[in-house]
């Protein structure tokens, strides 16, 4: 049993829930890698939340022991946003897939990102939708053949995750692979430490309907940011995202910069209203009596 002034350790974040996932899911790895990622942080059990919209991925804060949110398809970062918002004192850890967060909850990507909203934000990217049994998703390879696309995907692109957010004005963007737990861990536990927008989009591939992106095909294929990338250097993260060298993906903190946060703007605009001593409610709502 841990007593208060004992350490947690990463099996302490871990829930009793039973982990269901398929034999060899990459979420198994990010799973364990954000469990060591809390602990390397001694993150409170009691004022962590991890928020989540609907898949495979998705059910990754049932397998924490932290406060958790299971919310809709898509819907994992405007719950996140509200949570964070009505306690700015949280640590708030958003979870999704490709599907679930570039397809129907895409449209919301960009505001948060732009607020700079406080929060983290773990995408698993399978390149597919793995709980409804394999259907093509935003980040699938143009031609993919699944069971919705048997003659080939005929969509002429995917969606490149990290470009899109660093295109909004991302102030923490990161790449991992599932299959590099300790970097994987490393990266996860920088982007809490951020202050803003963190997003990391974490390669973890679907064994089960995704018979292209594999373990095998990635292991070869994933290589670290060069030692002179400069994380502060927005086209050159851009430029990175969209054209590594061919066949390659790059791992790594891809941009890294400061700006003032959502909370932090909301609390200057709270102190300049409460300065404004028309501001009344009952005043305001005197305005509107007929
Ligand atoms: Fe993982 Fe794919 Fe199985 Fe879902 S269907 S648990 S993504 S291996
Ligand atoms: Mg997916």
């Amino acid at each position: 049993m841990t007593t208060a002034t004992e350490p947690l350790k990463a099996k302490d974040y871990k829930s009793d829930t039973r982990v269901v996932w398929c034999p060899g899911c990459g979420d198994y790895g990010v799973l364990s890698a954000v469990q060591k990622a809390y602990a390397a942080l001694q993150l409170s059990l009691e004022t962590t939340v991890a928020v989540s919209g609907i898949g495979c991925s998705s059910r990754l804060p049932y397998f924490l022991k932290t406060f958790g949110f299971h919310s809709l398809h898509g819907r994992v970062l405007p719950v996140a946003t509200g949570i964070k918002v009505a306690n700015p004192e949280l640590e708030v850890i958003a979870f999704g897939g490709d599907g679930d967060g570039f397809s129907i909850g895409g449209g919301h990507v960009p505001h948060v990102v732009r607020k700079n909203t406080d929060i983290t934000y773990i995408l698993m990217d399978n390149h597919i939708y793995g709980l409804t049994k394999g259907q093509v998703s935003p980040t699938s390879n143009s031609g993919m053949v699944t069971v919705t696309t048997p003659y080939g995907s005929p969509d002429t692109g995917s969606v490149n995750p990290l470009s899109y957010v660093l295109t909004y004005g991302g102030t923490f963007v990161a790449q991992a692979f599932s299959g590099n737990p300790k970097q994987m861990a490393d990266i996860i536990q920088q982007a809490i430490e951020h202050k803003g927008f963190s997003f990391v989009n974490i390669i973890s591939p679907c064994l089960t309907f995704n018979k292209v992106d594999t373990f095998d095909f990635y292991k070869d294929s994933m290589t670290e940011l060069p030692d002179d990338h400069d994380s502060t250097n927005l086209v050159q993260a851009l430029d990175r995202a969209i054209n590594p060298p061919p066949g390659r993906f790059y791992t790594g903190i891809f941009h890294k910069v400061q700006k003032p946060t959502l909370i932090e703007n909301l609390r200057n605009i709270n102190k300049k209203a409460g300065a404004n001593k028309n501001l009344d409610l009952n005043t305001i709502m005197d305005n509107y009596k007929p």
